[in-house]
């Protein structure tokens, strides 16, 4: 196994820390190391989750066997680096889709169980781990331990949404979704305000599996919270024109050569863009179809999007705020956002269903909003801090699989299950040989050890 030390950071470009980076070829290779790590599947998480600096790094990305496809009853087993990509692949043409999928699918499935991650389908289907039968988990002391909601359920429950931090996942098997085609029925509401678009996500006349809308971070006054939700269903046979192919190709992406300048995203180029985009796809009033690919991944068409931002990298801010303090505290985030004069080049609010049972998991009932925003000063780092004192005091929380400067204390009020989740830590790796930038920072790593 090779060992190189490099400077590596999440999606978001920030931060950037030097670790020893070591690539298993092969499943039997994956095993903890006595002076600590932190395991990394695509590094698609946005902040430090996946770095350990001056420390071991475990790369999954060779560890990628699909192990089995069982096409009638949908259930998959695979190793924890195989991507999204990989498996759907293999799983769409068979008649089945992935019950849960994030807004890329350059992701391991590792990753998706760690951050439990959540989609459209949220408010429908829960979060990722609520799909997961079972996995295969490489302990601190290298014992190898199948686990699921039935068999070893505190140390399950600990792993889905615990960031890499109870153990390696080693295999994943999966329940999959039927679907009738590789297609998606979409429709497109506009909303003038933030009023008009809680009420579109409310409706259950407009309701759909999977729902999502997109937000003109720059509108302000009576417009502010305008935007488009975005409602969609896997199209069934009958929903296909005659003689159209079921199947639907995913198509080929571009890349982003070169780092953006730093003033290439600014509010005059993002209004420009949000009109547009407003004009445009508000104007979609009737069904249309459209293929899985370019409707659960626009982004990955732009490989590398990421250097857009320029240099110093982005922030992606995605908070939850529960119930019916939802919409008074997205509000007071937009207000915030756009008293800062930061435009965020991307916006999105989601209706998230029921908190699930992973103690660290992201997602409870009501709504989150993502925002990206791009590191100029520090000035960014007040305005979140500012943020985050509001998401507290409507009892929300910031999602950690998108963080890189939340404060230990605030991490704390906001994930009331943590003492709990400590406890299982602390029993499954007593000497905290898992631990990150991240678990640092939270000061996780202090009171685990
Ligand atoms: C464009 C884009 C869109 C996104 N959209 C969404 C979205 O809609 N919903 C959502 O929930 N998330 C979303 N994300 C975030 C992303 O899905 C998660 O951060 C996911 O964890 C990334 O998977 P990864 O394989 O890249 O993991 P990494 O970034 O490499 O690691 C993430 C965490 O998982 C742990 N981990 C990875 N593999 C293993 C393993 N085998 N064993 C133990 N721990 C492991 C790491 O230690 C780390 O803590 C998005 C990210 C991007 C870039």
């Amino acid at each position: 196994m090779v060992t190189k030390v490099a400077p590596i950071s999440g999606w978001g470009r920030y931060p950037v820390e030097p670790c020893e980076l070591e690539r298993p070829e092969r499943y039997a290779d994956l095993r903890p190391f006595e002076g600590g790590l932190i395991v990394r599947g695509q590094g698609r998480s946005y902040g430090d989750a996946s770095l350990n600096e001056n420390g071991r790094v475990l790369l999954t990305e060779r560890v990628n066997r699909l192990l089995e496809l069982d096409a009638e009853k949908g259930i998959l087993r695979a190793e924890a680096g195989v991507t999204l990509a990989e498996a759907l692949d293999v799983i769409v043409p068979k008649g089945w889709f992935l019950p849960v999928t994030p807004g890329t699918k350059f992701v391991s499935l590792g990753g998706c169980v760690a951050a439990d991650v959540h989609g459209k389908n949220h408010h429908c289907d829960g979060s990722f781990g609520d799909h997961v039968l079972e996995m295969e988990m490489i302990l601190a002391d290298g014992r190898r331990m199948l686990c699921s909601p039935a068999e070893k359920p505190a140390l399950f429950w600990a792993t889905v949404g615990g960031m890499g931090l109870t153990g390696i996942i080693g295999e994943v098997a999966l329940k999959l979704t039927p679907v009738q085609s590789g297609h998606m029925m979409v429709r497109h509401h506009s909303a003038d305000n933030l009023e008009q678009l809680f009420q579109l996500l409310e409706d259950p006349a407009t309701d759909d599996r999977y729902t999502v809308a997109w937000l003109d971070s720059l509108a302000t006054g009576q417009h502010l919270g305008r935007g488009i939700a975005m409602f969609g269903h896997h199209a069934s046979r009958e929903e296909l024109p005659s003689g159209m192919e079921s199947s639907s190709k995913p198509k080929r992406s571009h890349s982003i050569p070169f780092d953006f300048p730093a003033f290439a995203l600014n509010s005059l180029s993002i209004g420009a863009f949000n009109a547009l985009y407003y004009s445009r796809e508000g104007r979609k009033r009737e069904p249309f179809l459209s293929g899985y690919d370019p409707y659960f991944y626009p982004l990955d068409a732009i490989g590398n999007w990421n250097r857009l931002y320029g240099k110093r990298g982005f922030m992606q801010y995605q908070c939850v705020i529960p119930g019916s303090a939802a919409f008074e505290g997205i509000k007071t985030v937009l207000e915030k956002l756009s008293g800062s004069r930061r435009p965020s080049f991307l916006a999105v609010l989601k209706r998230f269903g029921a908190q699930g049972k992973g103690l660290l998991s992201f997602p409870m009932a009501g709504y989150t909003l993502a925002l990206d925003l791009p590191i100029r000063d520090e000035g960014l780092f007040d305005l979140l801090a500012e943020l985050d004192k509001v998401v507290l005091k409507h009892g929300g929380r910031v999602y950690l699989a998108k963080d890189a400067r939340l404060s230990a204390e605030s991490f704390r009020a906001m994930y009331p299950r943590y003492n709990d989740w400590l406890k299982i830590k602390k029993a499954a790796d007593p000497k905290n040989i898992f631990s990150s930038n991240l678990s640092r920072r939270l000061k996780i790593a202090e009171e685990a050890a």
